[in-house]
């Protein structure tokens, strides 16, 4: 009960890439790179495994970012052809890739790096993709008819990586959507489709992980909108609870989403954000056990998964060590008394 996860990227080193960026250039180039890759990834299971954390990642070490990582091996994308886009409905601009024809999957994206994660911990092993809505809020579409098309395209895509990494032994594959509380409507019409096209076949679990996004000006901007109270969940958790998808990752730390909505996701595993990624002081593990407890009040603990509220990759490095630390020693806390 209570087995804690984070919710997968995680800060890259000095020597491997600029630190506290979300989109930092490398330090590195060729082979030099890649065994920096490696060691960055192996640094981090191990400090993963030494906190107690029982779903271990690799902090998508190997990745800039969580969506160009994959696309960057695709088809049908026009890398020079950037067009301006109104990311996350127009929370901030981005030159973005065009997808200038049907999108296609040459190779493997990123079973190599699943297959040396592997063989480096005896732990779960949890593998980050985009999921299709986000991917297709992160580039430009010149080529389909419809955003939603598009999205099923890239459905398909993920599925064949999703298959292989799965053969690669990977426990839990979970997909990043942050674009679901954006666009809720779409979500409902057929964001769930296309997530149910990705995971299609797949006998390990699923997750989906949806949130109010990194601390960065532009989302803590968008938070200040929001109102009192942020009940955009509300409006899709009904469709999610009906999905196929096992487990839904969500932020609670530092949040105002109200933990009485996790009742819409009674069929689910839910993987609750305990620490925060918009700050850096680090939640003392009684912080996290108090979170850890009121979630409690709504959700039984065998299907509740302490975990971070988003990814940590723009944090420092240390506080994200740290943070893991505490995540794991406030579940504990709770674990003891249970
Ligand atoms: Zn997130």
């Amino acid at each position: 009960m209570l087995e804690t996860t984070t919710v997968g990227s995680l800060p890259k080193p000095h020597y491997l890439a600029e630190t506290e960026k979300l989109w930092p250039a490398w330090r590195l180039a060729g082979e030099a790179l890649e065994r920096a890759k490696e060691r960055a990834a192996v640094e981090w299971l191990r400090h993963q495994e030494a906190a107690g954390i029982h779903i271990v990642t690799a902090g998508e070490q190997h990745r800039i970012h969580f969506v160009h990582g994959f696309l960057e091996s695709l088809e049908g994308i026009d890398w020079e052809k950037k067009t301006p886009m109104g990311i996350r409905d127009n929370r901030y601009t981005v030159d973005v890739p065009t997808v200038t024809g049907p999108v296609s999957r040459p190779q493997a994206v990123h079973l190599n790096e699943a297959r040396f994660t592997r063989a480096q911990t005896d732990r779960r092993l949890k593998f980050t993709l985009p999921g299709p809505m986000t991917i297709c809020d992160t580039i430009a579409n010149a080529y389909y008819t419809t955003r939603a098309d598009m999205a099923m395209a890239f459905a398909e895509i993920l599925n064949t990586e999703a298959r292989e990494l799965e053969a690669a032994g990977i426990d839990l594959i979970q997909f990043d959507e942050p674009a679901f509380n954006v666009f809720m409507n779409d979500v409902k019409e057929w964001g769930v489709d296309a997530l149910h096209r990705a995971i299609d076949g797949l006998s390990c679990t699923t997750a989906v992980h949806i949130c109010y996004g990194y601390g960065i000006d532009e989302n803590l901007r968008w938070k200040e909108t929001l109102g009192r109270e942020w009940r955009q969940y509300e409006e899709i958790f009904p469709a999610l609870n009906a999905s196929r998808i096992d487990q839904v990752s969500l932020e609670c730390a530092d949040s105002r989403v109200p933990l009485s909505l996790m009742k819409l996701l009674k069929d689910k595993g839910l993987m609750v954000g305990v620490v925060a990624v918009t700050r850096h002081r680090v939640e003392t593990p009684d912080e996290v056990a108090a979170t850890i407890r009121s979630v409690m009040a709504h959700v039984a603990p065998e299907r509740l998964y302490p975990c971070t509220n988003c990814g940590m990759a723009p944090l420092p490095y240390e506080v994200a060590v740290e943070k893991i630390r505490s995540l794991a020693a406030g579940a504990a806390q709770v674990r003891k008394t249970l």
